[in-house]
Order: C-alpha cells, then sequence, then structure tokens
C-alpha cells in the first residue's frame, strides 16, 4: 500500500503545529516546530492568509497527516462515514481511531502510529490469536490486540509501554504484562483527541 515516505517533519511545519509523527523525537527540542515554526519551502514565510476552502482543506490534510493516510484511502472512510447512521465527522474519526496501527499506538506499544504501522506490517501483532499484519485494518468491539510470543519487540514495546507519552483511552483495556489490549468500546469524540475540526472536513467533501 502507498505511504507518504517524505520528511514527516515537513508535515508538521506545513499544519503550523505539532502532529506527534516521530514518536519521541516530538517531545525533544529537536523537533521541527519548535526550531522553524513556519511552513517549508521557498515560499514558507510568505504565504498570505487562508480562505475559507483553504481551511477546510488544511483540516482534511491535518487529519490524513495525523493518521498516515493518503488521499484515495481517506475518501473511503469518509464514504463509509456518511453511510453510517450519526454524525459523518464523527463516524469517520472514529473510523480512522479503530485502524490495528492507531490502536497499537493508543495502547501505548508504539511511540508513534508509523512505528505502530511498522510493527504491524512486520507481523509482529496478533488479533484474536491470528497473526494479522494489515495497519489499516479496523478492530471491532471485544478484538484482542496482543504481541505475538515469537516477535523479538518484546524489549522495544517495553520501552514504548514505560515511557508512558500518553494514557491509554477508556475505550481500549490494557494488560501490560502480557502485551495485550482489548477493545472495550468504539470510542466517543471526547476520546479521540486529535486536533482536527471534523465538520470542516465534511464541507469540503460535501461541495
Ligand atoms: Fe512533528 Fe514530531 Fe517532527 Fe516535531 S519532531 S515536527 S512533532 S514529527
Amino acid at each position: 500500500m502507498a505511504r507518504y515516505r517524505d520528511a514527516k517533519c515537513r508535515l508538521c511545519r506545513r499544519e503550523g503545529q505539532k502532529l506527534f509523527l516521530k514518536g519521541a523525537r516530538c517531545f525533544t527540542d529537536k523537533c521541527a516546530i519548535e526550531r522553524r515554526n513556519y511552513p517549508p519551502g521557498q515560499h514558507g514565510l510568505n504565504r498570505g492568509k487562508l480562505t475559507a476552502y483553504g481551511v477546510q482543506l488544511r483540516e482534511k490534510q491535518k487529519a490524513k497527516r495525523i493518521y498516515g493516510v493518503l488521499e484515495s484511502q481517506f475518501r473511503k472512510y469518509f464514504q463509509w462515514a456518511e453511510a453510517e447512521k450519526g454524525v459523518t465527522g464523527e463516524n469517520l474519526l472514529r473510523l480512522l481511531e479503530l485502524r490495528l496501527d492507531n490502536v497499537v499506538h493508543r495502547l501505548g506499544f508504539a511511540a508513534s502510529r508509523r512505528e505502530g504501522r511498522q510493527m504491524v506490517a512486520h507481523g509482529h501483532f496478533q488479533v484474536n490469536g491470528r497473526k494479522v499484519s494489515i495497519p489499516s485494518l479496523l478492530v471491532k468491539v471485544g478484538d484482542a490486540v496482543q504481541l505475538r510470543s515469537t516477535s523479538k519487540m518484546q524489549a522495544r514495546i517495553d520501552d514504548n509501554v514505560n515511557a508512558g507519552r500518553g494514557q491509554v483511552p477508556q475505550w481500549l483495556e490494557l494488560d501490560s504484562n502480557e502485551k495485550k489490549g482489548v477493545v472495550r468500546s468504539l470510542p466517543l469524540r471526547d476520546d479521540i483527541q486529535i486536533p482536527v475540526a471534523e465538520q470542516l472536513i465534511v464541507e469540503l467533501y460535501s461541495k
């Protein structure tokens, strides 16, 4: 599956805020937002005021970048969110939040979603006892996500869990000894603490 391979910090600089794409580095003064908080590129410092369309576009780009999803896949999530009952924007964020790479990150096993994606893609996790290597897999209530016993990631995951940068959200339950997490419920909007105004994304795609 395609993914963005260029410098991650450029994405934060473009959005003008920390998107926490790199794990531990994001919490140090090496963070590019701490050093150069202006958009990248030759004209980065000379960008004008955003139009209403520009504001909506930036919210959509921010959500895509936080979850590491490219445009075509993001649009599919939006279509699924629209087809579901309830508020489309919240449905969209919930779908993104239920991605397996995000769940691995939210459980504290990975320092970033990017690391979570790599761990899943390299086959270090199992879901309900079966090996899974698809980072975009959407977990369901009751699913158990666990590090495989044969994985060589034990020490790294211990380090990440002990670093404990984010609290495990209420909709997940962590057993750090077993390196296992269970999806207790679907995440509510308050559980998804990302700096995105999802309504603007809905407005953008509804044009
Ligand atoms: Fe973003 Fe992290 Fe890079 Fe800072 S260090 S700019 S938060 S990816």
